[in-house]
C-alpha cells in the first residue's frame, strides 16, 4: 500500500487513510520520535495530534543531556540548537541561598518550537500527519475464545465533529500526563498525576546581559517540589515552580494540597533571582500549569495492537520533572520493538513484551530519581549536597554525571550517602 502525496504538511485538509500500518497518537516528543523511526524504515505511519502546530505545551523546556542525545539519534540535535538557546551549566541554589554550578550539555527551547521541529522530522521522514485529529478511542477486534478485550485493530477518530474510523496493525498512544485516552484504552492503572507544575513566560530587559544558565532553587516554602529560571534568549525566561507528591510502593501517588500560585508567589519572595526578574519584568501570556506523571509507574505499557509511550507510561523524572528526553528515547524504544518485531515476523504479544522489557531497563534510572525525590520534600539536603559539592571536585563531577546519565542520583541522597557527605 503507498500513500497518497501530502501537500498540506498539518494535514488539515487532506481526508484521513482508512488504514495504515501504524497510528501515533499525539505528536509530541515521544509520538513525534516513535513517527519518525517507523517512516525511515518504510512502515506507513499515520500521525495525529488534536491540536495544530505550532502549539503552546506547558512545559520548563530545559533540555538535558537524555535530550541532546536522543535528538542526536533522530538526527535533529544541530537544527534545535541552531533555534535553542544554550546554556553551561546548572547552578542549583539551596535554602540558605548558597549555591553550586553542575556542568553539562544544556539548552532551552519553548516546546512551541521544539515539538514544531520533531514534527516537521516526523513527516520529512514520510509520517503522515493530520491535524487536529483527536483519539476517541480504539477499535478491537472480537474477544478470542478466553474471553478479555479483543486484538487493538485501529480507533476512532474525531475531526471537526466528524467521526472516523481508522484500522491500523498497530497504535501507539503517546498522548502525554492527560489520562483518559489512557483510561479509555484500558493500560492506565493510576489515575492521579505523580506532581503538578506551573510556568510563564516573563521578559526582563534590564537582565538581558545575564550568564546563561538554568536555576533551579530548593526552598522549604516550596515544598514539596522546586522553583526555576531558565533563559530562552531575548531577555526572555522560562520560571515556574513544581510540586511533587509523595509516590507509595504500590505506585499510586498521594496528591498532596499545593496551591502552586501560592507557591509561584512563595519563590519570588524567597529567591532574590526571581524578585528581581519579576519586578520591572513582563509576563508574556499568562501562568499555566499542567499535572506529571512520573517514575515510569501507573500503566500497562500496551497489549496486542497497542503500545503506549513517553509520559502515558510515566516516562518523566521523579525529583527533577525533566521528560523530553526520555519521551523521545521511549517513543524510539516503541518504534525499535514494532520493528524488530516486524523484521523477524514475531507475533504481537512477543513486540509488547520486548518493549516492555526494553521499558524496565529503564527502570534503575527512574527508581533512583524518585528516592532522590526526597530533596523536595526536605530541602535541607539540598544545602548539605551544595555545602559538600563546593568543597568537593569528585561530588561535582558526580553530579554532572547524574546530568549526564553516567553517574546515579540515588548514591547523593540514600542514608549511606548522607553518612559519606559528612565523613568524606
Ligand atoms: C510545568 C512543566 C515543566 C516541565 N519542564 C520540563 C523541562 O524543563 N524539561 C523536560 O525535559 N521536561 C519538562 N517537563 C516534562 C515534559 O513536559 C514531558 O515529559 C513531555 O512533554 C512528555 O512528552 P510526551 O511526548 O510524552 O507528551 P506531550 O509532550 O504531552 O505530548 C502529547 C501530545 O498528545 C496530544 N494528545 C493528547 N491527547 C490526545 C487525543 N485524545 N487525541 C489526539 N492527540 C492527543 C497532545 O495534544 C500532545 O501534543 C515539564 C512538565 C511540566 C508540566
Amino acid at each position: 500500500m503507498t500513500f497518497a502525496a501530502n501537500p498540506d504538511p498539518t494535514g488539515a485538509d487532506a481526508a484521513l487513510p482508512s488504514r495504515c500500518e501504524v497510528l501515533v497518537v499525539g505528536s509530541g516528543p515521544a509520538g513525534a520520535a516513535c513517527a519518525t523511526l517507523l517512516a525511515r524504515a518504510g512502515v506507513q505511519v499515520v500521525l495525529i495530534d488534536q491540536q495544530v502546530f505550532p502549539r503552546e505545551k506547558v512545559c520548563g523546556d530545559g533540555l538535558i543531556p537524555d535530550a541532546h542525545h536522543a535528538l542526536a539519534r533522530l538526527g535533529l540535535l544541530e537544527a534545535v540548537m541552531a533555534q535553542a538557546c544554550p546554556v553551561e551549566h546548572v547552578r542549583c541554589v539551596g535554602p540558605s541561598g548558597a549555591h553550586v554550578d553542575v556542568p553539562g550539555r544544556l539548552a532551552v527551547l519553548p516546546r512551541r518550537e521544539l515539538d514544531a521541529l520533531l514534527q516537521r522530522h516526523a513527516i520529512e521522514a514520510g509520517a503522515r500527519c493530520h491535524t487536529p485529529v483527536k483519539f476517541e478511542g480504539l477499535l478491537e477486534a472480537a474477544p478470542g475464545p478466553a474471553g478479555g478485550p479483543g486484538r487493538v485493530v485501529g480507533a476512532r477518530l474525531s475531526r471537526a465533529g466528524t467521526f472516523h474510523e481508522l484500522h491500523a496493525d498497530w497504535v501507539v498512544l503517546a498522548t502525554g500526563a492527560p489520562v483518559p485516552p489512557m483510561v479509555g484504552a484500558g493500560l492506565c492503572t493510576r489515575r492521579t498525576p505523580s506532581g503538578i507544575a506551573l510556568r510563564g513566560y516573563v521578559r526582563n530587559p534590564a537582565l538581558a546581559g545575564q550568564p546563561r544558565r538554568m536555576e533551579v532553587v530548593w526552598h522549604r516554602e516550596l515544598r514539596p517540589g522546586y522553583g526555576w529560571i531558565f533563559p530562552v534568549g531575548d531577555a526572555t525566561f522560562n520560571i515556574g515552580v513544581g510540586a511533587f507528591f509523595d509516590t507509595r510502593c504500590d505506585g499510586r501517588s498521594v496528591a498532596a494540597d499545593v496551591n502552586l500560585r501560592r507557591v509561584f508567589e512563595a519563590f519570588t519572595r524567597v529567591h532574590p533571582a526571581a524578585a528581581a526578574l519579576m519586578s520591572g519584568g513582563e509576563l508574556l501570556g499568562r501562568l499555566e500549569g499542567a499535572p506529571l506523571r512520573c517514575t515510569l509507574r501507573g500503566a500497562h505499557s500496551g497489549r496486542p495492537g497497542l503500545l503506549a509511550t513517553g509520559e502515558a507510561v510515566g516516562s518523566t523524572y521523579d525529583f527533577t520533572g525533566e521528560g523530553i528526553g526520555k519521551a523521545l528515547e521511549t517513543g524510539l524504544l516503541a518504534a525499535e520493538a514494532l520493528l524488530g518485531g516486524r523484521e523477524r515476523g514475531a507475533p504481537a504479544e512477543a513486540i509488547c513484551a520486548d518493549y516492555d522489557a526494553a521499558l524496565q531497563r529503564l527502570r534503575p534510572r527512574f527508581d533512583l530519581y524518585e528516592r532522590a525525590n526526597r530533596v523536595n520534600r526536605h530541602p535541607w539536603l539540598a544545602d548539605l549536597v551544595i555545602w559538600r559539592a563546593r568543597r568537593s571536585p569528585r561530588l561535582l563531577r558526580r553530579m554532572s554525571g547524574v546530568l549526564d546519565e553516567t553517574s546515579n542520583p540515588g548514591h547523593l541522597i540514600t542514608a549511606r550517602g548522607l553518612l559519606k557527605l559528612l565523613l568524606q
